[in-house]
């Protein structure tokens, strides 16, 4: 997403933008201290646990976790797309958004639609001249009528027949690849075109918007071969984060429905469709995403989960779980329903037909239920020890859930489980320590009740943390590179955030965390971005920090690995391989003495 607005001008925008003065218009803020603080405007609290840093330019909720920096408060907040968060603080900050900056829906797109109908065409075309393809169709039991309404297609067995048809022409060919459907060689070989066709021999099911334009593919390989599915990359049309397969059709079948049922697959909501189940929907090959289900509650007001039993799907299940949390709001209805192991919905409902499968519905939990049932899996009951387990695993969830007749219901259950009365336990989920009375006093600064603290003897999350807190302090680490020869996980992460806070002009906590936006470490980061200060100034942790890369260089770089080679040298002699790694090792000693 954040990959067509250029880093400099997301960069820009957070540098111009004060984040107390946003959120300070939406919610009413408190000074405390160096920061601010209010109850959180994403979870419901009597006393503020949401802090601001104007420092860090960042915010973070000690009750709930919601975080982010001030394009990431627009975006949760207002339920803004990052496009247009960040265009609406340019706008703000009268800077004018860079020309090559888009997205789908802007002039220009149109194009692109224009061009995914035609090769959706191009698909189904081949599907009608393709006797393998059409008899693999029928042998997953899909009548003619289902392929039509789900225009499923057939990329041929070739590397380039899309593209011949759409990349003869430089203009199409752009487009194409900008589309994802053609993939351009890393390495030219003699001879050969320098893109290729990303779908090759299968069976093509086309993604489509809420208005019905393909947007992007998903893709069964045909037989056998790796992956089995295959999707089309984030595109400016299309993110996969964001997209449902099948509402397109489900909202086609019946303008309402009672309900939305989320399954795995493409195959499974093409069959449950054919079966007259038209309310199946798939998440494309990812967990289900708090968009997914802000979309799906626009239009029902209750949600099916539907899981294989098998432990990738309880997996899966409970990580929707996790992402439904915040939506669990009266009137609303999110329930998981587990079919029998080895089973998914495509060959269930060919094997019971529609009826049975729709009966099961009936066994399907409320989302109050799995998840006291899925605590107790992990908690034993009989101890004292399990019953404050059970306590504290289910305190963060409960603290993300809004207050209502969900949140009464879990506590409710968890009260009768843990033997406590239910206004006591609500009571000690509030307020986070049941020690503490709710007073009106000033808050301590620091700690913040629940702010997390970094041990001492973890090196590497100290490192981490330092050049997050004081991004400045990255200057004093002369030659960061120098990292790649230290051989530790999470290492390279250090080396990542030194670099980029020294390429930035002027860089804030929240201009490296933006560079992090889509990438899974950047829920840690975050975490640690709010976590208790190490020292007290930026000289400090330049210092602090020094030291702890030349640390992690003694401890864990090439220097032990030389040791260990010198070692073996004299104890048993060197192979080959040891004695060039040996060799370039010394070198590079060398050269790095030379320049301290
Ligand atoms: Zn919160």
């Amino acid at each position: 997403m954040a990959g067509r607005i250029p880093q400099s001008f997301i960069d820009e925008v957070v540098a111009r933008s004060d984040i107390v003065e946003i959120i300070g218009a939406r919610v009413p803020l408190k000074k405390a201290g160096r920061e601010f603080k209010a109850c959180c405007p994403f979870h419901n609290e009597k006393s503020p646990s949401f802090w601001v840093s104007p420092e860090k330019q960042f915010y973070h909720c000690f009750g709930c976790g919601a975080h982010g920096t001030v394009i990431g408060f627009l975006m949760q907040y207002e339920k803004m797309e990052f496009f247009d968060a960040v265009a609406d603080l340019a706008q703000r900050a009268a800077l004018e958004m860079p020309r090559e900056a888009h997205r789908s829906g802007d002039p220009g797109s149109a194009d692109l639609h224009n061009v995914m109908a035609r090769v959706a065409r191009f698909f189904e075309q081949n599907l009608a001249d393709q006797p393998r393809a059409q008899k693999y169709v029928s042998a997953r039991g899909i009548d003619a009528i289902t392929t039509a309404k789900f225009a499923l297609g057939y990329a041929p067995d070739s590397w380039d027949a899309l593209l011949n048809r759409f990349g003869s022409q430089e203009e199409e060919r752009r487009q194409v690849l900008q589309l994802g459907m053609i993939i351009e060689r890393t390495v030219a070989r003699a001879g050969a075109a320098g893109f290729y066709d990303r779908f090759r021999d299968r069976l093509m099911f086309p993604i489509r918007d809420s208005r019905g334009r393909v947007i992007g593919f998903g893709g069964r390989i045909i037989d056998q071969g790796e992956p089995k599915y295959l999707n089309s990359p984030e595109t400016p049309l299309f993110h996969k984060g964001r997209e449902l397969y099948g509402l397109y059709e489900a909202r086609q079948a019946r303008a309402d429905f009672k309900r939305l049922m989320i399954v795995e697959g493409y195959m499974d909501v093409v069959r449950l469709h054919q079966a007259g189940i038209t309310y199946a929907v798939a998440t494309l090959g990812t967990a289900t995403t708090q968009e997914h289900l802000n979309k799906i509650f626009r239009v029902t007001s209750e949600v099916v989960f539907c899981f294989d039993g098998d432990r990738a799907g309880r997996q899966a299940a409970w990580r929707a779980l996790e992402n439904s949390l915040s939506l669990a709001r009266d009137g609303r209805e999110l329930k998981f329903m587990f079919l029998p192991e080895g089973h998914d919905p495509d060959t269930l409902v060919a094997e019971e037909g529609p009826e049975a499968f729709e009966n099961r519905l009936n066994t399907a939990l409320p989302l109050s239920e799995y998840l006291i049932q899925q605590l107790m899996v992990e908690v034993d009951l009989d101890h004292v020890d399990g019953r404050a387990k059970l306590k504290a695993l289910a305190a963060p969830l409960f603290a993300r859930m809004p207050e209502g007749i969900y949140r009464e219901m879990l506590a409710d259950r968890l009260a009768a489980q843990v033997g406590m009365p239910a206004a006591t336990l609500k009571k000690s989920f509030q307020s986070g320590d049941p020690k503490r009375a709710p007073t009106e006093r000033p808050e301590p600064i620091v700690p913040h009740r629940g702010r997390i603290s970094v041990g001492r003897g973890n090196l590497l999350t100290q490192a981490i943390t330092l050049v997050l807190h004081h991004p400045a302090a990255a200057a004093a680490v002369k030659d960061p590179e120098s990292l790649q020869g230290v051989d530790k996980p999470g290492v390279a992460v250090l080396r990542e955030l030194l670099m980029q806070a020294a390429a930035a002009s002027g860089p804030s906590t929240a201009m490296l965390l933006e560079r992090w936006r889509d990438l899974p470490e950047y829920g840690r980061l975050a975490e640690l971005a709010m976590a208790e200060p190490l020292v007290a100034d930026a000289a400090a942790a330049a210092k602090e920090l020094q030291m702890a890369v030349e640390k992690l260089l003694e401890e864990y770089g090439p220097g032990r690995r030389m040791d260990e080679l010198l070692r073996k040298a004299e104890e048993l002699g060197l192979n080959y391989d040891e004695k060039a790694e040996l060799t370039l090792l010394l070198k590079s000693k060398g050269r790095s003495r030379a320049t301290p």
